[in-house]
């Protein structure tokens, strides 16, 4: 295997083109789908000395495999990550990084406008192997530094926040987790690194479903996790070959090459949204609309610090609680009423009523999570189509 030429002083789009590629002997363009679970060694000597770790190459794809490293490397660059490891899915990630990263009487610091499965994981999982979570408001800083304890080892947010876009300030919150000698777990699903960076910011450890905007046509499921040498060589590395969450070569390859167009879908995904939310703060029946990049978002600065695009997701609150967020979502004749984001296809979610289902009704409160709440993923349709099948269904409902 050969890596594709010298990674120089690339920019975001060469990288997302070249970053990371091996080439086989056969020279292909494209890059290949190592689809085997094994490999063989010249003779018993090489085996032996890979598996102590004296000479590089695979040994089984539990372990690694090319097409993983190719998408982990092409990830990492985009990222301006050290290192990163792929995994099945989102969740994958997060949980790998708890159950690897903390241990029985280590403390969690997490934002409470979490996703429910992530919630899930720290308050029902962790806490059967004594790791408890302390979670807040997270938008004020003075309760990060408040929740601290001197056994706390992580902190733990999503930004933006699923559904409520909330933006967490990551250079303060990663100085208050350096000063503890604690580690700041980034969530970065809802942004992708085509618009936000988190470790630029001091973040330690990033974690994604790459099933969502890498993906960006809601086909694969999958994950990636993103952090330096350290915790891979001490935490991570043995907990997953161990364990075996590792990504299938086949979904690998999908998001490898989903990276290639990342930052132009984005960038579309972005304008689009931002339309679909001036146009959604135009109509009565809306009551509220939330999308970072507009300036009435409450850390609208915060945001434009942080990421260099809106993101593709607007939620807004529409007047007659579930009874007319249904009848507008049914109404729809175009977006789709799904509970995933980041497609190519424009989806709406009810989170109260099937991603923040299982939360209790207080839970929901804390995060902003109402029963008029709709999170819109904007797809890459036509916006005058969307704002178009917006507004007859807001007549409806
Ligand atoms: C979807 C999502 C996950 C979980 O990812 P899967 O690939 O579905 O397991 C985790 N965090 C956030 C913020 C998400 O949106």
């Amino acid at each position: 295997m050969a890596t594709n030429k010298k990674q120089g002083n690339w920019q975001k789009r060469t990288l997302a083109v070249r970053a990371g590629q091996l080439r086989s002997p056969f020279q292909e363009t494209c890059e290949p789908l190592f689809f085997t679970a094994g490999y063989a060694y010249e003779n018993a000597e090489e085996g032996e000395a890979r598996f102590k770790g004296e000479r590089p190459g695979y040994q089984y794809s539990r372990i690694s495999n090319p097409t993983v490293t190719m998408f982990e490397q092409r990830m990492a660059a985009l990222e301006g990550a050290p290192v990163a490891r792929a995994t099945t899915t989102g969740m994958a990630a997060v949980s790998a990084v708890f159950m690897a990263g903390l241990k029985n009487g280590d403390h969690v610091v997490a934002a409470n406008a979490l996703f429910g499965s992530c919630r899930y994981v720290l308050e029902n999982v962790m806490s059967r192997f004594g790791v408890e979570t302390t979670f807040i408001d997270g938008s004020a800083i003075e309760n990060w530094q408040a929740a601290m304890r001197p056994n706390t080892r992580m902190l733990f947010l999503e930004s933006p926040s699923n559904p409520t876009l909330t933006v967490f300030d990551l250079k303060a919150i990663s100085a208050i987790a350096d000063k503890a000698g604690a580690r700041l777990v980034v969530d970065s699903a809802m942004a992708s690194p085509a618009i936000q960076r988190p470790m630029d910011f001091g973040a330690h450890i990033v974690v994604h479903s790459t099933t969502k905007w890498t993906d960006g046509q809601g086909r694969a499921l999958g994950g990636m996790i993103l952090c330096r040498q350290d915790f891979l060589d001490e935490n991570l590395n043995l907990f997953l070959r161990n364990t075996g969450p590792i990504i299938s070569p086949f979904n690998a390859w999908l998001h490898l090459k989903s990276l290639e167009t990342l930052d132009l879908r984005m960038k579309q995904h972005c304008e689009n949204a931002a339309k679909v939310a001036d146009f959604l703060a135009t109509q009565k029946k809306v009551k509220k609309v939330l999308y970072p990049f507009r300036p009435d978002h409450p850390q609208h600065n915060l945001a434009r610090a942080q990421m260099s695009g809106g993101g593709g997701i607007v939620t807004f609150e529409v007047e007659g609680g579930k009874n007319a967020a249904f009848k507008l979502a049914n109404a729809l004749g175009l977006i789709d009423v799904s509970n995933n984001f980041g497609d190519a296809k424009s989806l709406i979610t009810h989170p109260e009523t099937t991603t923040h289902q299982k939360l209790t009704p207080e839970m929901r409160a804390e995060q902003g999570v109402t029963s008029e709440l709709l999170r819109l993923s904007v797809g890459l349709e036509d916006v005058g189509d969307l704002c178009e099948d917006l507004e007859q269904a807001l007549k409806v409902a």
